[in-house]
């Protein structure tokens, strides 16, 4: 009797215990104007994360370029994990507040690409960013950094901040092993068709840089080995910025934002900062040193 007990118990248990244990990880992903297709990322961005079955995207989208954005106030603090799809006008100074009160007590945030072109002169937003680019940035938005014979080198040179050569598929370089984000990926592998930011400049406060790529000067480059994908160093928070992604014309034809490689690195940078650890194994369609990978409905395969 008490064996029969012991397995309708352990039954129960078994019936009752979810197939993944964690709660799903909070996601925010803030757009609405975009010098990019901000219409189609956004919405790719959610498409990846929630498709991983480990986050809940929502959606907070400001006012059109010109309108009226007194009424844009995500509620950060609700969120594990804030991703930045937006370059545009500026947020009411409340929610300016509440971001930095967000990210200083340790919060969680995604640079996703052109998101490092915003706000040029919000100097704490630089420092959250690192490394920006456009937007009449020079050289009082801080130095150059780029790598000379693999290490990490300041330029306080004059001349203006964002550039880059044509798309094109190119290697990335690893520049660390050991950071949970890029633990067991190939030390160099092919990335999708995209853009390579180059030039970019900022206070430079990188905590660890992960990846690196060569800006090919016979491609329009700057001809330096230039950081793309790395974490920041402000305070309690953790801040992943993939300078990759540039968007295309449509979901189907978006070749940057469907490369597994690229949305490999989202999903692990977003849950590390949502975290501190990456749970998800390397995947098997990972792109190899010579071969890109691209998941054109941006499903990872069944491991
Ligand atoms: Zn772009």
């Amino acid at each position: 009797m008490k064996r029969l007990f012991t397995l309708l118990l352990l039954a129960t248990i078994v019936a009752f215990t979810p197939a993944c244990s964690h709660e799903p990880i909070k996601a925010l992903i803030i757009s609405g104007q975009n010098n990019h297709n901000w219409q189609v990322s956004h919405l790719v961005l959610q498409k990846i994360l929630n498709e991983s079955g480990l986050f809940t995207a929502d959606i907070a989208l400001t006012a059109k370029a010109g309108g009226d954005m007194s009424t844009f106030h995500p509620n950060f603090s609700d969120y594990d994990v804030v991703v930045l799809d937006y370059n545009g006008d500026r947020w009411p100074a409340e929610t300016d507040a509440a971001f930095l009160e967000y990210v200083q007590a340790g919060g969680g945030v995604v640079i996703y690409h052109a998101a490092d072109n915003a706000f040029a002169q919000w100097e704490e937003f630089n420092k959250i960013i690192a490394l920006g680019g456009w937007e009449n940035r020079n050289e009082t938005a801080g130095p150059y950094y780029y790598l000379v014979d693999g290490k990490p080198t300041l330029d306080y040179s004059a001349g203006p901040g964002g550039s880059h050569g044509s798309e094109r598929e190119y290697p990335m370089h690893a520049r660390n092993t050991t950071h949970p984000i890029v633990k067991g990926l190939p030390d160099g592998w092919m990335h999708g068709r995209d853009e390579m930011y180059d030039r970019m400049r900022g206070p430079a406060n990188i905590k660890d840089l992960l990846y690196s790529g060569y800006a090919d000067a016979k491609r329009g480059g700057s001809g330096r080995e230039e950081p793309l994908v790395f974490t920041v160093d402000y305070g309690k928070a953790r801040i992943f910025h993939l300078m990759l992604g540039h968007c295309g014309p449509t979901a189907d034809n978006n070749p940057a934002m469907q490369c597994a490689g690229f949305q490999t690195l989202l999903l692990r940078g977003a849950e590390w900062a949502a975290t501190g650890k990456v749970t998800q194994p390397v995947p098997k369609d990972f792109p190899t040193a010579e071969k890109p990978s691209y998941r054109l409905d941006y499903k990872a395969p069944a491991e």
